[in-house]
């Protein structure tokens, strides 16, 4: 599938964010201090996987357009909530290749982002079909299926979708090879619906490093997430992974911005990085924390939002007040 993406995606260290111990800290060591040391913060670019529409949707897309095209589908359907990043990046990157895009869509709460998202995807030709509960989405799913349609979960997040992440994991064991970054202790990554954090750590066993994936999970129940993660991980030929998940940033859950979100934001502006309210902002709160800690000498953080343009995706989009009542009524 040629999607012409922008691989492979830079690694860059944060010099603002990292951690330099003060000087008097070895002076006073005390037991409680000892693992105390610099941290470096790095990040991978993910923001920038395609030049029209980046993140994490693009390697997840590539396998699973392609074997949509394989199959000779003539639809994709999909589901997501209201403003999601996967039905935006699916009605792009699918209608680019010649599908019709189906598109279920969840409730969730309000916030501008949403609202954006939801209108550019509306102006790449999405057909979306809103539903008023989780409840109510695989009977509106099932009613879309057919044989010349290919499903995509949530998130992209089956097997195919997964190896594309397990293809990041390989292109940064090479950077890490080839000298443009240190083998991170630790990558913290959002963990949605599991697809990205599960293929980082497969891969990352697969070249054989010893970094630790933290999935920050966005959805709850956090430890179901995670559960589904080592069940993709697994299906991509690995078990043995090094996986952990926290739901200390969750907030009152999905899609709603947290104080600790908003202060993450403020930081990662300084340094040239956007954040969004419902999966980085929390995401790169748990970073800030990670490296704060003084536990680790080397923190990758994996940068999963588009930072392309909205704009040109905007073009011909329905204004707020033009949207059907029900799509308007999905935030809340
Ligand atoms: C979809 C998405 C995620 C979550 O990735 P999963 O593979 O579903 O866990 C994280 N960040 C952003 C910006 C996303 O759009």
């Amino acid at each position: 599938m040629e999607l012409n993406p922008n691989y492979p995606t830079p690694v860059e260290h944060l010099p603002r964010l990292s951690r330099v111990p003060d000087a008097s800290s070895s002076a006073r060591a005390c037991d409680a201090r000892r693992a105390s040391h610099a941290c470096q913060l790095w990040v991978k670019r993910e923001d920038v996987t395609h030049p029209l529409y980046g993140g994490n949707k693009v390697r997840k897309l590539e396998r699973l357009l392609a074997v949509a095209k394989a199959r000779a589908a003539d639809r994709i359907v999909t589901v997501g909530a209201g403003g999601s990043h996967q039905v935006l990046a699916t009605a792009l990157f699918g209608r680019q290749a010649g599908f019709e895009v189906e598109a279920v869509l969840l409730p969730q709460p309000r916030s501008d982002h949403a609202l954006l998202n939801l209108r550019a995807s509306l102006a790449q030709g999405a057909h979306v079909f809103p539903v008023s509960s989780y409840a109510a989405a695989p009977l509106a799913i099932v009613r879309r299926l057919g044989r010349d349609a290919l499903f995509i979960p949530v998130g992209g997040s089956n097997y195919l979708g997964t190896l594309g992440y397990v293809d990041a994991a390989r292109e940064i064991a090479e950077q890490i090879r080839s000298g443009a970054m240190p083998e991170p202790d630790v990558a913290v990554v959002t963990l949605g619906s599991g697809g990205t954090a599960a293929g980082l750590a497969a891969g990352f066993a697969a070249a054989g490093l010893k970094t630790e994936v933290l999935g920050v999970a966005v959805t709850p129940p956090g430890w179901g997430i995670a559960l589904m993660a080592r069940w993709l991980a697994w299906r991509c030929g690995h078990l043995a992974i090094r996986f952990r998940v926290t739901s200390r940033y969750l907030g009152a859950g999905y899609g709603h911005r947290t104080a600790w979100g908003d202060r993450a934001t403020a930081l990662a502006q300084g340094s040239g990085l956007t954040l969004d309210p419902t999966y980085t902002a929390k995401t790169f709160a748990a970073v800030l924390d990670l490296v704060d800690s003084g536990r680790y000498r080397h923190v990758l953080y994996v940068h999963t939002l588009s930072s392309a343009p909205m704009a040109p995706l905007l073009a011909g989009a329905p204004e707020e007040q033009e949207l059907a009542p029900e799509l308007v009524r999905l935030f809340r």
